[in-house]
């Protein structure tokens, strides 16, 4: 599969994929159209679909400008999406070629949030970041955002790498070390994040990764509770849940 991270605005991210065999490609969350169609002039790549992970603009704020200059189609899943927008379903599998792409309904972030699977690349939106999850504060439910991560993210292969829809390593493993200050996880981690803001390159990630410096991971780890325990007394840290919502509370106003 081919790949690239297309950097736009302050710091959001979509991502082109394309099928080498056949041609066919497709992005993520266009917002500078301008470049992607730059981009697939210069990979002469035919784009036949346009994915959504959510309906906020700053993720879908390239589609008119695509859908001028293409034949692509929209897809996003409801009540998510823009005009002319076809929708998608948990589950359903789309072609871009012969690559095939993946759709899960990730609801938290926003009702229709979803992600997708391509080959080893998880496509997160606004509701995985690294070291970090999506606020609920623009049409968002965190209980809904629990039940993603538990039931559709916390399941999946492990080795898959994460691609969100903005930048926020270095400030997310910084809430993450207030929340586990001895961890040599998170610091090295944002070493590595630092570095790779100052060389304007891409920090990686693995849900495996994820798993040991990420507190929307961690909600069940000692740890993690404890410092719960440490800003809401009352807290029942049996909960998996509520401990899930009180790492979102803290976020909010990190
Ligand atoms: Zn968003």
């Amino acid at each position: 599969m081919h790949w690239e991270v297309i950097r736009a605005g302050a710091d959001n991210w979509s991502y082109l994929l394309g099928d080498p065999l056949t041609h066919a490609a497709a992005v993520v969350d266009p917002l500078n159209a301008e470049e992607i169609l730059a981009r697939l002039r210069q990979g002469r790549w035919n784009l036949v679909a346009i994915f959504l992970t959510h309906g906020h603009p700053d993720h879908t704020g390239g589609c008119p400008r695509l859908l001028e200059a293409t034949r692509a189609t929209v897809w996003s899943h409801p009540p998510d999406g823009v005009t002319g927008a076809r929708a998608l379903s948990d589950g359903s599998e789309i072609e871009v070629g012969s690559l095939q792409v993946k759709v899960l309904h990730t609801p938290g972030h926003t009702a229709g949030s979803a992600c997708y699977l391509v080959e080893d690349k998880f496509i997160t939106g606004d509701t995985v970041f690294l070291a970090g999850a999506g606020n609920c504060l623009f049409g968002g439910n965190v209980d809904d955002l629990y039940q993603s991560f538990r039931e559709k993210i916390l399941p999946l292969d492990p080795g898959l790498g994460l691609c969100p829809g903005h930048d926020y390593a270095e400030n997310n493993l910084c809430f993450a070390l207030s929340l586990e200050p001895g961890s040599d996880v998170i610091q090295a981690k944002l070493s590595e994040a630092r570095k790779a803001a100052a060389e304007g390159g891409v920090p990686a990630s693995t849900l495996a990764e994820e798993r040991r410096y990420n507190p929307f991971f961690r909600f069940a780890e000692a740890a993690l509770r404890s410092a719960l325990a440490r800003s809401f007394p009352s807290l029942d840290l049996s909960d998996p849940a509520a401990c899930f919502a009180a790492i979102r509370v803290l976020r909010n106003s990190w």
